[in-house]
Parts: structure tokens; sequence; C-alpha cells
């Protein structure tokens, strides 16, 4: 049976540590929030990343737009929050509704304020290795390797999926790390000939039960990033928990796996942007 990679508990040690860091500040970190329209499912990420911030003492603003906000309006709140020297860091709550053009959005937050690291600017960064920002979640999972011991160097790492915020930044930093990495997606042929070769398995993708135990090599280290939602209620992610769990030597759990490592990153990246900006 896997060793559980236990999000739950190592993120809320890491926000422990992140509340001692904001006592240490001389005003707490400002990170605002906008979210546009009522996606239920970002309505609990903003709530969620708000207990996060009260937590640790970060002071969080929420901007609730209409769905018709329109871009304009939504670009100007954007360059009026990145003006002001109150507020340190700046994160649109994504999907967008249908209509906003999301790169522009995210390439109008100020690349110092940018703790989703989705600006290109610190895209590019982490490509060079020199960053500031990391995105939260590939953070997190690397966050959580860390935590267990579980180096990357020379292990080889297939990652599911290659979005601009998920695939494409772990692959980046499972490289950093020494990994031998292979990206897969979906118009991979025959994805299990890849996935069985992982030392670690990285999976991102939002489709259950892509991953089964079949499709891992006994001992691999499995990483679950996908959430998606059971139709009878609550979360799973990508993986055949039950099954992988007994082959696997790491498993991470959905819920309370990554999903609680990338908000305790966000938390980091806003004490972070706020240390730059001071
Ligand atoms: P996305 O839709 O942008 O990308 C999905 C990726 O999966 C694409 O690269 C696509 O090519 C690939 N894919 C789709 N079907 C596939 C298949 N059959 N075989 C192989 N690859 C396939 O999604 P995203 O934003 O990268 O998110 C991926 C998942 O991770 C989603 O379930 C999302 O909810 C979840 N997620 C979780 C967290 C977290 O904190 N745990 C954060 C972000 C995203």
């Amino acid at each position: 049976m896997a060793n559980l990679l236990d999000g739950n508990s190592l993120a809320k040690s890491i926000l422990k540590k992140v509340k001692v860091q904001v006592l240490n500040m001389a005003s707490p970190p400002q990170l605002a929030v906008i979210i546009v329209g009522d996606n239920p499912a970002s309505r609990v990420y903003v709530d969620n990343k708000k207990k996060d911030c009260a937590v640790c003492g970060i002071v969080s603003y929420e901007f609730t737009l209409p769905e018709d906000i329109g871009e304009d309006k939504l670009l100007a709140l954007i360059r009026e929050l990145n003006e002001r020297c109150d507020i340190h860091g700046i994160l649109v709550q994504l999907p967008l509704p249908e209509g906003y053009d999301i790169q522009k959005i995210i390439q109008a937050i100020s690349p110092e304020k940018d703790v989703d690291a989705f600006h290109m600017l610190n895209v590019g960064r982490i490509l060079n290795g020199e960053y500031s920002f990391l995105p939260c979640t590939p953070a997190g999972v690397i966050a959580m390797l860390d935590h267990y011991g579980l180096d990357p160097k020379g292990k080889h790492a297939v990652v599911v999926g290659h979005s601009n915020i998920v695939g494409k930044p772990m692959a980046m930093m499972l490289l950093h790390r020494h990994a031998t990495v292979t990206i897969c997606h979906i118009h991979t042929v025959d994805l299990a000939a890849f996935t069985r070769q992982a030392d670690i398995l990285v999976c991102a993708v939002g489709k259950i039960g892509l991953i089964t135990a079949d499709m891992v090599k006994p001992g691999a280290v499995v990483i679950d990033v996908g959430i998606n939602r059971k139709e009878a209620g609550g979360i799973c992610g990508d993986v055949d928990f039950d099954s992988v769990s007994q082959i696997a030597s790491y498993i991470s759990p959905v819920p309370g796996g990554v999903g609680p490592m990338t908000r305790a990153m966000l938390m980091q990246n806003t004490i972070k942007a706020a240390s730059m900006l001071s």
C-alpha cells in the first residue's frame, strides 16, 4: 500500500510558517482577488483563498464583478490595482466567462504582483530558472516531493497534461530538478506506454479514472493534480486511487493532496510579492 502524500497537513504547516513571516513584516501583505461572474467552482476556490489569507494574517480584498462587466472595465480595475501601493498581489480567478480574452487580462497584471505567475515575463523567467514567482500548482507538487524526500534528480518524470498553468511549468520545474521529463497530452498515442515508464507520474488532465493501475510502474510516485466533480457529489482526481495505491510507493489523494498545496503556495507568493515591493 502506497504512502500518502498528505497535502492537507503539509499545507497547514506551511500556512503556520507564512503566518510567522507575516507577523515579522512591518505591515501585512494585501492580496486582491478578482472574480468575474458566478461560476460555483470559482466561488469555492476564492472563498478558500480568502480563508487561507485570514489564517496567515494576509489582507484579502475581493472584487466581484458581474459576468457582463466587459474587458475594458476589468482591465481598468487591474490597472488601478497595479498602481495601488497598498496592493501587493493581484489574481484573476480563472476560468473567465466566455468572450473574455484570458491572455489579454493576465498580461495586464503587473508582473511584480502576478502571484499566480501566469504573466509571460514570469513564465519566461521559469524557463530561464531565474524566477520570482512559481505557478502555485506545480510549485505545490515540488514542495510536496521535497517534504517527503522524493528527489526527482535522475528519475524519469512523466507529466500528463500540457496546459500553460499546470503541465508545462510542471515539466520545466521537474527538469530544473534534473529529472528526465516526458510530457504527454491529448494527442499522445499509447499514453500507457509512457506512464508505465514513470518513476514520478504527475497527472493534470481533468478526466475521472484516466490513470489505472495497469498504467503505473510498481513503486512509482503518483501525483494527482486533477479535480473532477463526481455525479454523486464531492470531487476526485484523474487517478484510480483504490487500485493505483496498491502498487505506487507514494500517492497524493484528491481531495487533500495538491489542492491545499496550491493554496499554500499562493500565500507564499503573496508574501514574496510584498517583500519585493516594499
Ligand atoms: P486544461 O484543460 O487546460 O489541460 C488539460 C490537459 O490534459 C491538456 O494538456 C490536454 O492535452 C490533456 N488531456 C486531455 N485529455 C487527455 C487524455 N485523454 N490523455 C492525455 N492527456 C489529455 O486543464 P488544466 O488547467 O491544466 O487542469 C488540469 C486538471 O488539473 C483539471 O482537472 C483541473 O481542475 C486540475 N487543477 C487542479 C489544481 C489543484 O490545485 N489541484 C490546480 C489547477 C488545475
